[in-house]
């Protein structure tokens, strides 16, 4: 199969291919989404194929008005309501319970599916032009670092799907906050993101983080949400996170345990490491999402072999990099 590479005045006919039951990679505010019809068992069947995804591991089906979540879910409690009238259109993704029409496949086999109102204008325009709700999920091979440009899609998907939506860069750079209702009055947060457990709190009397988003997990463990098991975002590279509180015992550790081709990812304001090859990632939350993925799949165009990386905080916007880049380490971490 040739991918095609459209253009945003292509956007139609991208469309019509989602109708007909082909994959369409697309822009989203978080990042590039691999898209299907959320209705079409067999469309959604092969995202799984072309990504190489566990058929547990469920998609998040993404609408472009609000009214639209009652196609896809049974109950829709008052907590999601003011959620939504708050965070959509934007990365906040809700687990509620699915109506029969949204096929299991779409699902995981769970009877629960995640819904989410994408705020980049050309995934709203998408979701119209194609008619139907459409499920994505990120749109690398599976395991790989999710894509926040269209070569990166290209670079995982080529020949697989039909084709990508060239929306540049994506502006935020890891995916969405997952979250469930554990009851009316308790938000459980599945995936962090950049809306944050601080961002969350006053709209429930209780927010809390799932545990297994600070460590891993035994493999055949019950998890509330199946793409917590799955080792994920990894460049080929070896991430090393270095947790410490200065640059310099940061740079002691480095110097004495760097072998060949070891690069260091730190922060902006970190000073100018010495025979080292280096890159930055910012120095707040925000920065450091947008840039994690992209670096990562530099690094691997550069040959690293390890990467010693400054490891974000763990609060708010930063716990959703903290997240992502624990798992490319398999929950390894150095601390000096
Ligand atoms: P991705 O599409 O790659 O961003 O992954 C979507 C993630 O959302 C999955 O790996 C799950 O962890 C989570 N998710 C989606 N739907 C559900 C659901 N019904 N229940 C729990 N977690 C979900
Ligand atoms: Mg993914």
């Amino acid at each position: 199969m040739k991918t095609k590479l459209f253009r945003l005045n292509e956007l139609p006919v991208a469309g019509e291919l989602i109708a007909n039951g082909e994959l369409v990679a697309f822009p989203t505010e978080t990042v590039y989404g691999l898209g299907a019809d959320a209705r079409n068992a067999d469309a959604v069947r092969a995202i799984f194929t072309a990504k190489g995804r566990p058929a547990d591991n469920p998609l998040i089906v993404h609408i472009a008005d609000f009214e639209m979540i009652y196609e896809i879910a049974s109950e829709v409690p008052e907590i999601a309501v003011r959620l939504a009238k708050a965070f959509w259109a934007g990365p906040l993704t809700m687990v509620l319970p699915k109506r029969p029409e949204i096929p299991s496949v779409t699902s995981g086999g769970l009877d629960t599916v995640g819904i989410r109102m994408p705020s980049h204008p050309v995934a709203q325009e998408l979701i119209r032009l194609a008619g139907c709700p459409i499920a994505a999920p990120s749109a690398n091979r599976s395991g790989k670092p999710s894509p926040t440009t269209a070569k990166h899609v290209m670079d995982d998907m080529e020949g697989r799907i039909a084709g990508v939506i060239d929306g540049g860069l994506c502006e935020v750079g890891v995916e969405s906050t997952v979250i469930c209702f554990d009851d009316a009055e308790t938000i459980h947060i599945l995936r962090p993101g950049i809306i944050s457990e601080e961002d969350l709190q006053p709209f429930a009397k209780n927010v809390y983080v799932d545990k297994a988003v600070y460590s891993q997990i035994a493999p055949d463990a019950k998890v509330a949400s199946p793409g917590m098991k799955y080792k994920h975002y990894a460049p080929k590279a070896k991430i090393l996170p270095v947790e410490t509180d200065s640059f310099s015992k940061f740079m002691d550790y480095v110097q004495s345990h760097a072998d060949n081709n070891a690069w260091c990812l730190l922060f902006d304001s970190d000073p100018k490491p010495e025979n080292l090859p280096f890159m930055r990632y910012g120095d707040d939350g925000r920065e450091q999402a947008h840039f994690l993925f992209l670096r990562f799949r530099e690094l691997d165009e550069h040959g690293a072999d390890t990467v010693y990386v400054r490891c974000p905080r763990k609060d708010g916007t930063s716990l959703s990099v903290y997240n992502r880049l624990m798992r490319a380490a398999g929950f390894e971490v150095i601390t000096v």
